[in-house]
């Protein structure tokens, strides 16, 4: 058990290694992403919203020190702690010159109580010279990065035009791995077309690497996506709570009880989810996690074989 849980979080992680709770804010550092401006793709993946898959960050006319002030402001009004990482979430953000992200990198981890950082990018965007980059900055703070794998099977990849390989995956997360770099995978449950079967598939695949964190996420579908003009017209099957939440024990059980647990559940905005709606009620699907976990006398890492 970590704490009341039945499986190994972030804050149960951040509270052991900095004695307090770990508060992330959210910063956009105006990039763009190749699967949109053309280089790989134009209209990037099929659930991707406006504001590239992070649509809770600060606004990126603000320079990075201001954003972090006014996420600080916020935060601060919810949790006392001084233990703050800045997350570069929206967009690719290993995505421009090198120079320019070491001087946003460096903006950032230079504030006042910041003492991580967190970079969301995509595998295919990490050169050898991003990595020393990454590597520099892992030596000088608590940093990890973060890849949206989304799933392993390459058909449905193709259906949420990730543009990439899930070998590409393979590769950066070796390559991440070898330079002692955190890495935490993101996994999308309830792609269309992805039995249960295959969602754990890809549960077994990431359990079977030296990643850092996994966060699990349910699709979501967001208005003015093509996902959504998609789901108007086939009005696919979405997960009811009660299947996400045994797929996401199934998982939990799948994953090794060292790989931190950073989210179970999207946050979606609200006026912008058409589906499904029950992700609003974040609370409820943690707690049946919770309860699901305690009616099977289970916990994270229980079936993984021996
Ligand atoms: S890689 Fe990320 S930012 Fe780029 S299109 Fe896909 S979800 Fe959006």
């Amino acid at each position: 058990m970590w704490n009341d849980k039945r499986y190994h979080s972030l804050d149960y992680e951040m509270k052991k290694i900095f004695g307090e709770k770990g508060i992330k804010l959210s910063i956009d550092g105006n990039f763009t992403c190749p699967n949109r401006d053309g280089t790989i793709g134009r209209k990037g993946c099929i659930f991707c919203s406006e504001r590239g898959s992070g649509d809770f960050n600060s606004q990126k006319e603000k320079s990075i020190p201001e954003q972090i002030e006014e996420q600080k402001q916020i935060m601060s009004k919810k949790w006392k702690s001084n233990t703050y990482i800045a997350y570069f979430q929206n967009y690719t953000n290993t995505y421009d010159t090198v120079e320019s992200l070491r001087k946003k990198f460096y903006e950032a981890i230079n504030c006042e109580d910041i003492k991580g950082l967190a970079i969301a990018t995509r595998p295919d965007c990490i050169s050898p010279e991003i990595l020393r980059l990454l590597s520099e900055l892992n030596s000088k703070t608590f940093l990890w990065v973060e890849l949206g794998l989304q799933t392993i099977n390459d058909n449905t990849a193709v259906f949420l035009r990730r543009g990439y390989k899930t070998e590409q995956f393979d590769i950066t997360c070796h390559t991440l791995e070898t330079a002692g770099i955190r890495t935490v995978v993101h996994l999308i449950f309830g792609i269309p077309g992805e039995t249960k079967k295959e969602m754990l598939k890809s549960v077994k695949h990431i359990s079977q690497k030296n990643i850092w964190g996994v966060k699990l996420h349910m699709l979501h579908v967001l208005r003015n996506t093509d996902l959504a003009k998609y789901y108007q017209k086939t009005h696919f099957k979405i997960l009811t709570c009660e299947q996400y939440v045994d797929v996401v024990c199934d998982a939990l059980e799948l994953l090794h009880p060292d790989t931190i647990i950073h989210r179970l559940t999207g946050d979606g905005k609200k006026s912008d989810l058409i589906e499904p709606r029950w992700t609003l009620h974040k609370l409820k699907v943690l707690s049946d996690i919770d309860k699901e976990l305690k009616s099977r006398d289970s916990l994270q890492g229980e079936k993984l074989p021996l």
